[in-house]
């Protein structure tokens, strides 16, 4: 437990009412999105750099717990006090500093709401490419933390790709500077990579430098209703084979098409087994084309409906679906379990073949949404995480459907992380002498495993 001297101390860098103690507060920072209730000592919230480095001294000199925590949306169970300590809040710290237009990049701290970003930047006509689905919450330290993608990845990539400097504050409490404006950068390790993904595990990001890019002239949404999965699937390895880099491409499986008709959410055909959302953008001539060529294909490999976006009201109504989807899934059962399982490409098809079956042998609720363009798969468990019978189906399911996505050569996590979600399977994935690695490269960082301890090392 934190001592009464170590929270005058806190009170005392961050001013009183920035240290937080009292059963609401700690009770609102005892989850994350991946629910299970981990309960804090405190929580503080500083206004920069310099109060991170005072706080992080103390913490380190006095072995106090620190956990880093944006929005809180993370589903990997990664900012909440998993062996008690003290929640560090970023809201104070949510100014975009600067968008430097002729450097095509941007300066903000770690409390910036993505979607705030991508407004502002566009305002210079340009963009920010990484969009997860919690934009319009999540913050760009949340992103940078867990390496965030976005459906727009099929073609942008995620928030690694377009990270060119941070500054950090280590555990040990000094401050240093990665990176810059520059598009080029190899002196020395890549520490700005290292950070991005690190879980707030190695330092606490205070200020993030990002690549922007111009907004492309023109965009194409359109939707493909199919009444067979597998033909939604081929469509998909379809366009990725034939060189069109589509911005977007999103497939929604029929358990959840049901879900959203039921909630409201849109209206679908009844024989609807799968939609794909696909969006594709660029210069004018060539958008117009590539959107022919996709109706195409969709026509070709048996979508009963495909309709095309005429302006962007449009294009905002074929979005609707699948921005619904979460809310629709969550109105089901008491518990969705987000898994995030991805896959080369090409096993696309195969991988979704094996969520249907796994749910059908363990008798589970699954529905499948997937950045299907990047192979990354989303099944959706409804459970009730108090019904320890089906949390052990829950658990077999898993543990096969991660043996077979690793078995095509997948990854366990595409861009949620693996916290303390996945930690069980890590080595599956990682040799132990990866995870040796890993756990020295932490060691070299947080002598003393203050930094959010408890995490999938
Ligand atoms: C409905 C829904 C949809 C989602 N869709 C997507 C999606 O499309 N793509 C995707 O990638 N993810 C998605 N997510 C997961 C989540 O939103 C992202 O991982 C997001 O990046 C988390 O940001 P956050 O601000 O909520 O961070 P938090 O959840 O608060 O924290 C995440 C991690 O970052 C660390 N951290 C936070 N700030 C800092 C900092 N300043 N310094 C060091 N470490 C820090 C925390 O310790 C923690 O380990 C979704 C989640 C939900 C609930």
């Amino acid at each position: 437990m934190l001592d009464e001297e170590s929270k005058a101390n806190l009170r005392n860098i961050v001013g009183p009412e920035w240290f937080l103690d009292s059963p609401e507060d700690i009770a609102t920072y005892s989850y994350d999105a991946f629910l299970p209730e981990f309960v804090p000592d405190g929580v503080v919230v500083p206004d920069s750099a310099q109060e991170i480095s005072q706080i992080m001294t103390l913490a380190n000199e006095k072995k106090i717990n620190i956990v880093p925590r944006g929005a809180g949306t993370n589903i990997s169970g990664t900012a909440v006090a998993r062996r008690r300590g003290v929640i560090m809040a970023f809201h104070r710290m949510n100014k975009i500093l600067e968008i430097d237009v002729d450097n095509m990049c941007a300066v903000v701290q770690p409390g910036v709401v993505n979607a705030d970003l991508q407004r502002e930047v566009a305002k210079h006509g340009l963009m920010y490419p990484p969009d997860p689905a919690s934009m319009f919450v999540s913050t760009i330290g949340g992103n940078v933390a867990l390496n965030a993608g976005g459906p727009r990845g099929a073609k942008y990539g995620v928030t690694r790709d377009y990270l060119l400097g941070l500054e950090v504050v280590l555990p040990t409490g000094e401050i240093i500077r990665t990176g810059g404006k520059t598009l080029k950068n190899v002196t020395g390790y890549d520490l700005t990579r290292l950070f991005c993904g690190s879980e707030g595990t190695l330092g606490i990001i205070t200020e993030i430098i990002v690549r922007l890019i111009p907004q492309p002239p023109a965009k194409a949404t359109l939707q493909a209703v199919f009444s067979d999965l597998d033909d939604a699937a081929k469509t998909v390895s379809a366009i990725v084979a034939s060189g069109i880099v589509p911005t977007t491409l999103e497939l929604i499986d029929r358990v959840i098409l049901d879900i959203i008709r039921d909630y409201g959410g849109a209206g679908f055909p009844s024989e609807a087994e799968a939609l794909l959302l696909i969006e594709v953008d660029g210069e004018t001539s060539a958008v117009e084309e590539q959107g022919r060529r996709i109706e195409r294909f969709c026509k070709e490999r048996g979508a009963i409906e495909v309709e095309r976006a005429k302006d962007p009201q449009e294009a905002e109504k074929l979005w609707h679906a699948r921005r619904t989807a979460f809310g629709a899934v969550a109105s089901v059962r008491p518990n969705c379990i987000v898994e995030d399982a991805t896959v080369p490409v090409k096993h696309l098809p195969a991988m979704i073949r094996k969520i249907v079956e796994l749910a059908e042998k363990y008798q589970l609720k699954i529905g499948v949404l997937a950045h299907a363009g990047d192979g990354n798969l989303h099944p959706l468990i409804m459970t009730d995480i108090r019904d320890r019978a089906e949390m052990e189906r829950v658990d077999k399911a898993l543990d096969e459907m991660y043996e077979v996505a690793l078995s095509m050569g997948g990854t366990l996590s595409g861009e949620h992380g693996i916290g303390i979600a996945k930690d069980r399977f890590i080595t599956k994935e990682l040799s132990p002498k990866a995870i040796e690695v890993m756990r020295g490269i932490k060691r070299v960082f947080d002598p003393n495993n203050i930094l959010n301890p408890g995490s999938f090392l």
